[in-house]
C-alpha cells in the first residue's frame, strides 16, 4: 500500500545518544524530543510521574510496562519502535515473563529515521496488521530515540478497518519507572474507549453486564483478589468489576461505567485522570491487613451511598476472620523492604500488622494521594517510607537496620546475601501472593518466617567461602586471582595525574 509522505520534523541529534538512554544521554534525548514537537506529551508525562524529590529510580527498562499490557491483551497487536538493542532486550524480557505472544517490530537506520521514512514504514506496517478479524486495536509505542527524534505517532490514522490504533511515547527519560508505563497504555486506552462510549452504544462485556453496582479496580493484582474483593463488597449490595489494566478492549467500557474506582495500585495518574472525566469517585488504598480493609469498606460505602447498616455488616462478615488470620500467623523478625510494582506500602502494612518489625519501605513509584492514608498508617507507627526510593537508598536502609530479612528488588536481595542476610524477590515471592481480606493476612507469614529461619545456612555458606568470589576476585578464573595493589597504586597516580591536568585546562 503507497501513501503520502508526510514530512516530519525529524531530529537527527537524537542518533547521537543511540542506545544511551538509560545510562546516560538523558538531557540531551530530552531535549531533542522537545526540538522535535513531542513538548506536549513530555510536560504531562512531568506532571502525570513527578520525579522528586530524588532523580529516576533504578529499574527494568520502563517501556516494558507499556509492553507487557499491550501483550497480555486479547486480540491486541503489540509494535515497538526503537533501537534494536532496546527492543531485544525487552522481547527477552516479555518473553521471559511467559508473554507467548508475538513482539512487532518496526526496524529503522539513520537515513529512515531522519528522512522521516521511519514513520511511514510504522504506517505501512499498522495498515498490514490492522486485520479486524484478529485485532480489536494495534499498539504502537515509541522508544526513546524514536521519540527523540520526534516520530508523530500522534497523527496515525486512529482506526483501520475498525482496528483501533494507539500510538504512545514511551522514552525512558520521560516515564520513570515501568508501572508507570503501564499507567501510559492504560489511560491512553480508557481515553479513546471513554470517546467511544459517548459517541455511541458500544460492546457489553463477554459474561453480560453486572446486576450490581460495581468498583473497578486498578491496578493488577493476584487473580485470586478480585474474588475476595466482591466478597468484600457483596454486604453493601456492590460488586468486583474489571481490573485495570484490561484483558480485553471491552472490558475498558465495563471499567469506565462503574460505581466508584478502588486506586489499589497508586501511580494510575492518567488511568484516574480519564475516570474522573467520566465522572467517577475514586479511592486509595486498599482492604489489606484489619485497619486497612475497615477503613476501604467504610470508604468505598461512603462512596456509593451505601448505607452505615450496609456498611457495619460488611466489615461484621470480613474484620474476625481478618483478625484470626493476622493473629494464627505471627510475623517475628525486623524486615526492610524495597520494589518498583506499586503495591510495597500495602505488603508494609500487613507485615507490621502480621507483628514484623518493619523500619523502611522503599518503592520506585511517586507520591500520590491514593497512598497518602497508607502513609500516614505506616509512619504513626514509625516505618520510614521513601518514595521514589534508589538503590542506594534501599541498601542503607539494611545496613542501618540490620534486618533479619531484607524483602527487595535483585541488586538489593544480591546485596542482603553479600552480607549472609536472608533475603525475598518482591516481585516474585511478594507481590505475586494474595494481599486482600483473610487470604491476604496469612499469606505472607509462611514464606517469610521460614527465609528468616534461613539466617543460619547463610552465616554457614559464608564462613565455608569466605572472601572466594568477592570484589575484583568475583568472576571465572583460570587460576587462583592475585591481588595486585601496585596496579591500582599506578591506576590512582594516573587518574591524580589526569584530573591535575582537566584543572589547569579549565584554569587558562
Ligand atoms: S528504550 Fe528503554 S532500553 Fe532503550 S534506551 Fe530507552 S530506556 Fe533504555
Amino acid at each position: 500500500m503507497s501513501h503520502p509522505v508526510i514530512p516530519i520534523v525529524a531530529n537527527p541529534e537524537a542518533l547521537k545518544t543511540d542506545g544511551l538512554g538509560c545510562h546516560s544521554g538523558k538531557e540531551q534525548l530530552d531535549a531533542a524530543a522537545r526540538a522535535a514537537g513531542k513538548s506536549e506529551t513530555l510536560d504531562q508525562y512531568a506532571q502525570d510521574y513527578p520525579k522528586g524529590p530524588h532523580d529516576q529510580p533504578q529499574s527494568m527498562c520502563p517501556a516494558f510496562g507499556s509492553l507487557r499490557v499491550g501483550l497480555r491483551m486479547r486480540r491486541t497487536a503489540t509494535i515497538l519502535s526503537g533501537s534494536a538493542c532496546c527492543v531485544y532486550g525487552l522481547t527477552f524480557t516479555s518473553h521471559f515473563y511467559g508473554a507467548r505472544r508475538s513482539v512487532g517490530y518496526v526496524p529503522f537506520d539513520s537515513e529512515s529515521l531522519v528522512t522521516g521514512k521511519l514513520f511511514e514504514d510504522i504506517r505501512d506496517a499498522v495498515h498490514k496488521e490492522a486485520n479486524p478479524d484478529l485485532y480489536d486495536a494495534i499498539v504502537i509505542i515509541n522508544l526513546c530515540v524514536p521519540t527523540a527524534s520526534g516520530v508523530p505517532l500522534q497523527i496515525l490514522p486512529k482506526e483501520i478497518n475498525g482496528v483501533r490504533v494507539i500510538g504512545i511515547d514511551v522514552p525512558g527519560f520521560g516515564v520513570p519507572t515501568h508501572a508507570e508505563a503501564k499507567d501510559v497504555l492504560a489511560g491512553a486506552m480508557l481515553k479513546y474507549a471513554r470517546n467511544e462510549a459517548a459517541a455511541g452504544p458500544v460492546a457489553a462485556p463477554r459474561n453480560g453486564r453486572s446486576e450490581k453496582p460495581t468498583i473497578t479496580l486498578l491496578g493488577e493484582m493476584f487473580p485470586a483478589d478480585p474474588v475476595i474483593l466482591g466478597m468484600m463488597l457483596e454486604p453493601m449490595g456492590l460488586a468486583a468489576g474489571p481490573t485495570v489494566p484490561t484483558r480485553e478492549w471491552r472490558e475498558l467500557y465495563a471499567a469506565l461505567d462503574c460505581a466508584a474506582v478502588a486506586a489499589i495500585h497508586p501511580f494510575y495518574t492518567a488511568s484516574v485522570r480519564e475516570f474522573e472525566a467520566a465522572g467517577r469517585p475514586v479511592i486509595g488504598s486498599a482492604p489489606v491487613g484489619h485497619d486497612g480493609t475497615e477503613a476501604w469498606l467504610q470508604a468505598i460505602g461512603d462512596s456509593c451511598n451505601v448505607g452505615q447498616a450496609q456498611i457495619d455488616a460488611a466489615k461484621n462478615r470480613i474484620l474476625p476472620a481478618v483478625r484470626a488470620a493476622l493473629a494464627g500467623k505471627p510475623i517475628k523478625g525486623r524486615i526492610t523492604l524495597s520494589g518498583y510494582e506499586g503495591s510495597e506500602l500495602l505488603v508494609a502494612r500487613l507485615l507490621v500488622e502480621s507483628g514484623a518489625d518493619l523500619r523502611y519501605v522503599g518503592t520506585a513509584c511517586p507520591k500520590t494521594i491514593h497512598s497518602a492514608a497508607d502513609l500516614e498508617w505506616l509512619t504513626a507507627r514509625g516505618v520510614h517510607v521513601q518514595y521514589r526510593a534508589s538503590l542506594e537508598q534501599d541498601i542503607a536502609a539494611f545496613h542501618e537496620f540490620k534486618p533479619d530479612l531484607a524483602i527487595g528488588t535483585t541488586p538489593v536481595v544480591q546485596a542482603a546475601k553479600e552480607l549472609s542476610i536472608p533475603s525475598l524477590y518482591f516481585t516474585n515471592l511478594i507481590s505475586a501472593r494474595p494481599l486482600m481480606g483473610p487470604a491476604g493476612a496469612g499469606s505472607l507469614a509462611a514464606v517469610i518466617n521460614a527465609a528468616i529461619g534461613n539466617k543460619s545456612r547463610m552465616n554457614d555458606m559464608q564462613s565455608f567461602f569466605g572472601g572466594t568470589g568477592i570484589g575484583d576476585s568475583a568472576g571465572v578464573w583460570e587460576g587462583k586471582p592475585v591481588d595486585r595493589p601496585e596496579f591500582r597504586t599506578e591506576t590512582r597516580r594516573r587518574l591524580d595525574k589526569a584530573a591535575k591536568k582537566r584543572k589547569a585546562e579549565e584554569m587558562i
